[in-house]
C-alpha cells in the first residue's frame, strides 16, 4: 500500500475547503461570477499557505467541462487531470529550476498553440521570484501582449523581489498565515478520520510549530504518526521535535523574579542536558515574555495554549511594560551576539543572572545598620561577609542634600559656549538615537522611551517609569554625556531621573562621587551592592 502524506492527501480541491484565505476566495469567486477574470494573477504570501492549492482550485473553476464556475466538479477529465498534475492545458512551472531565458522562450513557443482540450491555457510559474532577469523581460512581453486564452498564475514568497513592470500587470493576492486555531482544527479533523488518537496538547503544539504553514503542520504529522504509537502525547511531540515544554519556561520566569539564581542556573542546566539547542531556547524564552507582555495589555496570546494561559498571567504582574520590554530587548541582543561566543552556554548563564538581579533595588535604611553591624562583625572574624542578597525593595531613603552642584569653574570654562535648549534637543533626538543603535541597542531603546522633561544650563533632564532603564541609563551616564555633546556640539550634561509615578516628587540622583562626599558610609553601601539612589526624601 502507498502511503500518501497527509499534504496531499486532504489537499483541498475546491474553494471552500481553502483555510484562512477567505478573502481571496471571495474576490476570486465573484470575479469568476461576473466574468471578469484578469489576465495574470500573482499569489504572494508564506510558505504552505494554500498558493498552489488556490492556483490549481482557480485552474479548475477555469477549465472545469462546466467553467468557469466557481463549484468546479472535481469529476470531468479537465478537473482530474489538474487534480493528478497531468493537464496538457495547466502547465506548472517551477521558477526555482526554469530560471533561464530559454525556458521563457519555450513557453513563449508554446502560446503559440491554443489549448487542447481546454477553455485556457494556464501557467502556473511557483516561486516567479527566482526567475533570471532575462527571463523575466521575456515574460514581460507575453505579458504586454498576452495571447488569446492564456493565463498567468504567479506564486511568490517574495513579491518584493519582482520587477515592477511585472506585478504592475498582474491582479495580486496576498495570503495569510494560518491561525494556530485553524490549523488545530485540520489536524484535529484528519486525526479523527483517520483514527489516530492524539492529545489535545500535542496538536496544539504541531501547529504552533508549523508557524502559521498548514503544509508544515501536516508534514509534522506524518512525522509524529510515524513513531507509530497508540496513544500521541505532548511528550511526543516535545521529544520528536525538541520543543522546550512551557513549564520550563514557568519555572525559570519564576526563579528570575524570585532571584532564585541556584535554581535558574540549574534549569538552563537541565534543558541543555536534555539536549536541547541553546539558541531555540533563548528565542522560546523571548516568546514567553512576549506573551507575559502581550498578556499585560490584554491581549490572550494564540501562541499559548488555553491551559497555560493562568499560570502566565500570574507573571504579567511582576514586570511593567517598559521592564518586559527590556528584558525581550536585552534576550534578542543576547541571541545575536550567541553566534559569537564559543562558550554560549556562559554567555546564557551571565545573561539569566543579569535578568534576574535587573530589579536588585534595595532598602538602604533597612540594609545599613544591617550592613555596618555585618561590617564590625567581619572585622572581628574576618572571614564572614554580610549577607547582601535582599531584594527588590523599591523605596532608598537618604538624607542627603539635594543639590549637589558646582563645577569648577575650570571645566566651566572648558565647556563649549553654545547653548541648547529643549527645542533643539527634542528635534534631534531621534537622529540622536540612530546614531547610537548599532553600539548600544539597550540603551537606545530605553532613551526613545524616556520623556525628556527639561534642559537647563544644557542638563538634559530626562525621566523615565522604568527603574531598570534608569538603572542602565544611569549607569552610562557619562558616556551619554559624551555622546550627546559630540552630537549636538554643545557641552550637554545628560540626567536621568526615576519618576515611579505621576504624583511622586522626583530629584535627580547623585552620582557616586557626589554621594561620597557627603555620606560616605552610603556610598561604601551602593558599592558593595552594586545600588544606586533612587529616591531621596529630605527629613
Ligand atoms: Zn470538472
Amino acid at each position: 500500500m502507498t502511503y500518501l502524506v497527509f499534504a496531499r492527501k486532504y489537499r483541498p480541491q475546491n474553494f471552500k475547503q481553502l483555510i484562512a484565505q477567505n478573502h481571496i476566495t471571495d474576490t476570486l469567486e465573484n470575479a469568476i461570477k461576473s466574468d471578469r477574470i484578469a489576465q495574470a494573477f500573482l499569489f504572494t504570501g508564506p510558505r504552505g499557505v494554500g498558493k498552489t492549492s488556490m492556483a490549481r482550485i482557480l485552474s479548475k473553476a477555469l477549465n472545469c467541462k462546466d467553467g468557469p464556475t466557481t463549484q468546479p466538479c472535481n469529476e470531468c477529465e479537465n478537473c482530474l487531470e489538474i487534480t493528478n498534475s497531468d493537464s496538457a492545458d495547466v502547465i506548472e512551472i517551477d521558477g526555482a529550476s526554469n530560471t533561464g531565458v530559454d525556458d521563457v522562450r519555450r513557453i513563449q513557443n508554446e502560446l503559440l498553440y491554443p489549448p487542447q482540450k481546454s477553455q485556457f491555457k494556464i501557467y502556473i510559474i511557483d516561486e516567479v521570484h527566482m526567475l533570471s532577469k532575462n527571463a523575466f523581460n521575456a515574460l514581460l512581453k507575453t505579458l504586454e501582449e498576452p495571447p488569446k486564452n492564456v493565463k498567468f498564475i504567479f506564486a511568490t514568497t517574495e513579491p518584493h523581489k519582482l520587477p515592477a513592470t511585472i506585478t504592475s500587470r498582474c491582479q495580486r493576492y496576498d495570503f495569510h498565515r494560518i491561525p494556530i486555531k485553524k490549523i488545530t482544527q485540520r489536524i484535529k479533523y484528519i486525526t479523527d478520520k483517520e483514527n489516530i488518537t492524539i492529545e489535545d496538547q500535542a496538536v496544539f503544539l504541531l501547529a504552533k510549530k508549523a508557524d502559521g504553514s498548514l503544509r508544515d503542520a501536516l508534514s509534522l504529522l506524518d512525522q509524529i504518526v510515524s513513531i507509530d504509537k497508540a496513544k500521541i502525547t505532548k511528550n511526543d511531540v516535545l521529544d520528536t521535535f525538541g520543543i522546550v515544554d512551557i513549564n520550563i519556561y514557568h519555572t525559570l520566569v519564576k526563579n528570575i523574579i524570585n532571584n532564585d539564581n541556584k535554581n535558574l542556573l540549574e534549569n538552563l542546566h537541565s534543558v541543555i542536558a536534555e539536549g536541547n539547542d541553546i539558541t531555540e531556547f533563548i528565542l522560546g524564552l523571548i516568546e514567553y515574555f512576549r506573551n507575559i507582555l502581550i498578556l499585560k495589555v490584554g491581549i490572550i496570546p494564540e501562541e499559548v495554549h488555553e491551559d497555560d494561559i493562568s499560570e502566565l498571567a500570574k507573571y504579567k504582574d511582576e514586570f511593567t511594560e517598559e521592564d518586559l520590554l527590556y528584558v525581550i530587548t536585552i534576550l534578542i541582543d543576547a541571541k545575536e551576539k550567541l553566534k559569537k561566543y564559543s562558550q554560549p552556554l556562559l554567555f546564557v548563564e551571565t545573561t539569566l543572572l543579569k535578568l534576574s538581579n535587573l530589579d536588585k533595588l534595595v532598602d538602604i535604611e533597612s540594609l545599613e545598620s544591617e550592613i555596618i553591624s555585618a561590617d564590625i562583625a567581619e572585622k572581628k572574624t574576618k572571614n564572614s561577609k554580610p549577607n547582601l542578597k535582599k531584594k527588590s525593595k523599591v523605596e532608598v531613603k537618604k538624607k542627603l542634600e539635594p543639590e549637589i552642584e558646582a563645577e569648577s569653574e575650570e571645566e566651566e570654562e572648558e565647556a563649549e559656549k553654545r547653548s541648547v535648549d529643549l527645542e533643539e534637543i527634542k528635534l534631534k533626538w531621534g537622529d540622536f538615537i540612530d546614531s547610537i543603535i548599532d553600539d548600544m541597542p539597550v540603551r537606545a531603546n530605553y532613551l526613545s522611551n524616556i520623556i525628556i522633561a527639561k534642559v537647563q544650563k544644557n542638563q538634559v533632564i530626562c525621566t523615565t517609569k522604568s527603574k531598570l532603564a534608569y538603572q542602565q541609563l544611569n549607569e552610562s551616564r557619562e558616556q551619554l554625556s559624551n555622546l550627546l555633546t559630540d552630537f549636538y556640539e554643545a557641552k550637554i550634561e545628560f540626567v536621568p531621573e526615576f519618576k515611579k509615578t505621576e504624583e511622586d516628587k522626583f530629584i535627580h540622583s547623585p552620582t557616586l562621587q557626589d554621594i561620597k562626599k557627603h555620606s560616605p558610609e552610603v556610598a561604601e553601601i551602593m558599592k558593595k551592592l552594586d545600588g544606586f539612589i533612587l529616591r531621596q526624601e529630605k527629613k
